[in-house]
């Protein structure tokens, strides 16, 4: 088979096909992760964590409404108020009072302590008596000496574990303005806690209060430290994010990038720490990223196959067309001297005898004649076919010219190529070699020559041709050949 020039450019072409594929692909998914890396981030910072923040931040309002008006409607009670003023006599009433309200709005508790007495009611009556001794009830004394109506105190309920209960402390008043005493719920809020638990589950996102000191007050992870300041990375910023009661932040803890969003709860005296870990929210895309690597190497490799093969198939197709005679299928005399190039290299390497035999058919110009053009075409295919039948595997046969073909012998010394033409000669003469009108006799002429190891293949072939003339001269139909150059030159007869 032919192997021109052709062939490296094949592989060049595949190679920055490949080049230009890949590095194409690759400089586009890189390009989109960064991309969305970039908008992910824009993201975090101006959208998924302030709404977060402020979604938690209003369902705590939310959450604060509701205990302030029930409180406010105990402290401005007509029945409440009577029943101090006089006398806080029958306490099964209050009771009755506080049990009633305590299970219509599903309160966590409800109270009311008298400042006359300094009794603490509940729903199932006398609690104790308050004492500004007591540390626990200093809650009391100082709702008593606010100026504003009320107060929010935010207790977290050990025995309930985390859950967040506020308790609305109301001052209470008499008809003509006097304090006697404060009265309120506290309520479970679970909604905040379950707002949070949502989005950290979802988002990922850490959610947590602290207050003024900078200890986590609710929502604090298991296994964190309380205290922010001790936290890594964070702990360097805290002291500035109380001072500026909100903002944004970013700090590096573990290996990873954490945003933060901070804002202050004025109704609470805490800050609300929105926390997301950025190499976890861009996990995703990561993966997205290593899939389109994968997938752009899948179609770069399935795009090369495929130039591979379409250039394989046409290349094979063109160089058969460039190098082979379209009649007869034999090598035409471009692809001879591709060969006998590679054929002469092999020589210099290893010298082998080379034989050529140039056969001519005889009075080929009559029967173009006497059958026509189309039945002399078919001639020179069947005479092709006998000769191609003869041929070894190391062999090979070329149209040289019109109705002339030269046949190459590899490892054949001249007397081994006369026996073969010889051959050749008889079997074209018993062959009949036309399609449609095996009538047709022909014959054939061979002139036989040995490459001499120094001359060109062009001086090899004229010795061939030299001999067939000869052969012609001779009567035609038979064989003829021509000694090494440098013997006398003349041909002699087989
Ligand atoms: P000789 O025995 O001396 O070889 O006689 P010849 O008639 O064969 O010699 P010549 O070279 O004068 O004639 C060759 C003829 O071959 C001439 C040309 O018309 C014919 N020929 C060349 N190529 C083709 C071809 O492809 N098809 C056909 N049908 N004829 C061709
Ligand atoms: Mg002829
Ligand atoms: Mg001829």
């Amino acid at each position: 088979m032919i192997r021109p020039a052709t062939l490296v450019d094949r592989y060049r072409l595949i190679l920055l096909l490949s080049l230009l594929l890949s590095s194409g692909f690759f400089a586009t998914t890189l390009f989109g992760y960064f991309v969305s890396k970039q908008a992910i981030r824009s993201a975090i910072i101006g959208q998924d964590l302030p709404l977060t923040s402020s979604n938690i931040y209003s369902e705590i309002q939310k959450d604060l409404v509701r205990p302030v008006l029930i409180s406010s409607t105990m402290a401005h009670d007509t029945f409440l108020r009577d029943w101090v003023l006089n006398g806080e006599r029958n306490v099964d009433e209050m009771a009755r009072y506080l049990a009633e309200v305590k299970h219509r709005h599903g309160a966590f508790s409800s109270f009311f302590v008298a400042q006359k007495s300094g009794n603490y009611y509940t729903g199932t009556g006398i609690l104790k008596r308050v004492s500004e001794a007591e540390p626990r009830d200093a809650w009391y004394y100082r709702v008593r000496d606010m100026k504003e109506d009320y107060e929010i105190n935010v207790d977290l309920d050990l025995a309930n574990r985390d859950a967040m209960t506020i308790f609305i402390n109301y001052r209470v008043h008499d008809f003509s303005g006097n304090y006697i005493g404060a009265t309120g719920i506290g309520l479970t809020v679970d909604a905040v806690r379950r707002l949070i638990d949502e989005y950290q589950q979802r988002f990922h996102r850490t959610i947590y209060f602290a207050d003024a000191t900078g200890r986590i007050v609710f929502g604090n992870q298991a296994g964190q430290p309380t205290d922010l300041r001790s936290r890594p990375g964070l702990g360097a910023l805290v002291d500035r994010i109380l001072q500026e009661h909100s903002g944004l932040y970013q700090f590096e803890a573990n290996g990873d990038n954490h945003i933060l969003n901070v804002n202050y709860v004025p109704e609470l005296k805490w800050y609300l720490f929105v926390e997301q870990n950025e190499d976890v929210a861009l996990a995703g895309i990561r993966q997205t990223f290593y899939a389109n690597l994968g997938i752009s190497f899948i179609v770069t490799v399935i795009v090369i196959f495929l130039t591979y093969l379409t250039l394989h198939r046409y290349q094979s197709r063109i160089e058969e067309m460039a190098s082979t005679d379209e009649l007869t299928g034999l090598l035409n005399r471009h692809a001879f001297g591709i060969l006998v190039d590679k054929l002469m290299a092999g020589y210099r390497r290893t010298p082998r005898p080379i034989t050529f035999l140039l056969a001519d058919i005889d009075y080929f110009k009559s029967i173009n004649d006497r059958y026509g053009h189309r039945t002399g075409d078919q001639v020179l295919v069947g005479v092709a076919g006998v000769l191609k039948a003869a041929m070894r595997e190391a062999d090979f046969a070329v149209r040289w010219g019109g109705e002339e073909f030269l046949l190459v012998l590899q490892g054949c010394a001249l007397e081994e190529g006369q026996v073969v033409a010889e051959k050749l000669r008889q079997a074209i003469e018993a062959a009949h070699p036309c399609a449609t009108d095996g009538s047709i006799s022909v014959t054939i002429s061979i002139g036989v020559s040995q490459y001499d190891g120094s001359e060109s293949p062009d001086q090899t072939v004229n010795r061939a041709d030299a001999a067939l003339y000869a052969a012609k001269g001779r009567g035609r139909n038979q064989v003829c050949l021509t000694p090494p150059a440098g013997a006398d030159g003349s041909s002699a007869e087989a």
